[in-house]
């Protein structure tokens, strides 16, 4: 079910609301907390949601129709069955008791006056995790991202987070989402953040949406983005074979020949997923392998694996979809290129920071990554960053999410030195 049209001027609100687990949701459609009626239904039926707790929907709603939805106010897919509203004869869902009472309490216009003490742009670890902080401080923020995960929802093992000897990218996402949305909730959008400038003593934030925020500071927290290769082949055949990260159902590539394009560890990871998929799979480098070695002397132990060192891939082929890479000795390159065919070609040739929109406050390295100092403040006053954005060593989750921490701890600091926060 997707909510279309929420809000009309003029109309007149009745919300039905529906609690949190901890009984303490909204009581505006005339019920006391604790009681999971629904206003809207004269026959509501009770079933259960994924998480055992027990909910009341009134009995014109299909149930297979919950599983699924678009939160109106910050458009997170809601995959939970809690927090609900009946508007206008339609049931919206809410990724969190926080976006309901936002949807019932100022309908219209979820974010107040768009005029917040600071921005925090990005939902991977660091931007996660300086959600939780900032809401923790009690500064008055507004989240900004692209998606809630970022990059580490790729990971299929992280064998390196505190307190967990193995999780996967995903489990450990969803941990961050709930102490973020359940227990640490901050005003939050899903949206791409396009421009950032400095106007007097505020930045103005645009987004793709044409949505404007101001702040009095701002938390670059974007990590990055895949590498492309920019061979001949890659533009062109795009969704016909070429991946830059796992898909969903890597069933489908039950059985195929895979290149991996990279030598490290997200080619490791990838490798490894494919052959539990029974592919047969060829990892393509410049250079040597330069995963942790553990893990190529491992994989080399898998069948129907081949590593191929210090070549270069030329071309991708094919006509409706992917036939084949070249490949060609790095060292000399007046040999004919050698063709080896495959059915998919996976690229992991590294990654680039996203900074396009935020070039005008801070200063970039060479490697376009933004230059911090020690306490994650930038160029800019008022502007600070951290994660795998940064120019700071070592792009891991633990770290990002260290950063993510810090950068919130000095942000305080700033509002406070500022003496212009509302809150703290
Ligand atoms: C396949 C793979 C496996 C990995 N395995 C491990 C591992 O096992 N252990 C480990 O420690 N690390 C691992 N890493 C690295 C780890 O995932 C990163 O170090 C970490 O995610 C960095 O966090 P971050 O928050 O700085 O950035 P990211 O995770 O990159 O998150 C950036 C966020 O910003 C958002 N964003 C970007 N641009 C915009 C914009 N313009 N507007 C709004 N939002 C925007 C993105 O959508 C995303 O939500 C792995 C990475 C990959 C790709």
């Amino acid at each position: 079910m997707k909510s279309g049209n929420r809000f009309s001027s003029g109309y007149t609100f009745h919300p039905t609301t529906f609690n949190s687990p901890s009984g303490e949701g909204s009581n505006q459609g005339g019920h006391g907390p604790g009681n999971n009626q629904s206003s809207g239904s004269d026959n509501p039926e009770e079933i259960k949601d994924d998480e055992g707790e027990k909910n009341t929907f009134p009995n014109n709603t299909k149930e297979e129709e919950l599983l699924v939805d678009t939160c109106p106010v910050c458009n997170m897919d809601v995959e939970t069955t809690k927090f609900y509203s009946q508007y206008n004869g339609k049931t919206f869902f809410f990724c969190s008791d926080g976006c309901l009472q936002k949807f019932i309490s100022n309908p219209g216009n979820f974010f107040g006056n768009h005029n917040f003490d600071l921005i925090i742009v990005g939902g991977g670890p660091a931007g996660l995790t300086a959600a939780v902080y900032a809401s923790i401080s009690k500064i008055d923020t507004f989240f900004i991202a692209k998606d809630i995960g970022g990059q580490a929802i790729d990971s299929t093992k992280i064998k390196n987070y505190m307190g967990f000897d193995f999780i996967s990218g995903k489990m450990l996402v969803d941990k961050f989402k709930e102490q973020f949305l359940e227990n640490h909730y901050l005003a939050h959008k899903l949206d791409d953040v396009i421009h950032i400038e400095k106007q007097n003593n505020s930045f103005k934030i645009t987004t793709k949406s044409n949505e404007t925020f101001l702040s009095k500071a701002v938390i670059i927290a974007t990590g990055m983005k895949k590498r492309k290769l920019g061979i001949e082949g890659e533009e062109r055949l795009q969704r016909k074979g070429i991946f830059y990260k796992l898909v969903q159902d890597i069933s489908l590539l039950e059985g195929k020949d895979i290149v991996v394009i990279g030598g490290g560890n997200s080619s490791i990871q990838t490798a490894n997923e494919l052959l539990n998929n029974h592919c047969k799979v060829t990892i393509v480098t410049k250079g040597k392998m330069i995963a942790d070695k553990t893990d190529v002397d491992r994989i080399k132990q898998r069948q129907n694996i081949r590593i191929i060192e210090e070549h270069d891939v030329m071309e991708i082929w094919g006509d409706e979809k992917v036939e084949g890479v070249s490949v060609r000795p790095e060292k000399d390159i007046n040999r004919p290129p050698k063709s080896i065919p495959c059915d998919g070609v996976f690229i992991q040739v590294g990654f680039l920071p996203n900074t396009e929109f935020c070039k005008e406050v801070v200063d970039l390295n060479e490697k376009g990554e933004i230059v911090i100092n020690n306490d994650c403040s930038t160029a800019t006053e008022g502007v600070f960053a951290c994660g795998d954005v940064t120019n700071n060593y070592g792009k891991r989750i633990v770290i990002a999410s260290g950063e993510g921490a810090k950068a919130v701890l000095r942000t305080r600091q700033f509002l406070k030195e500022k003496k212009t926060t509302k809150i703290l």
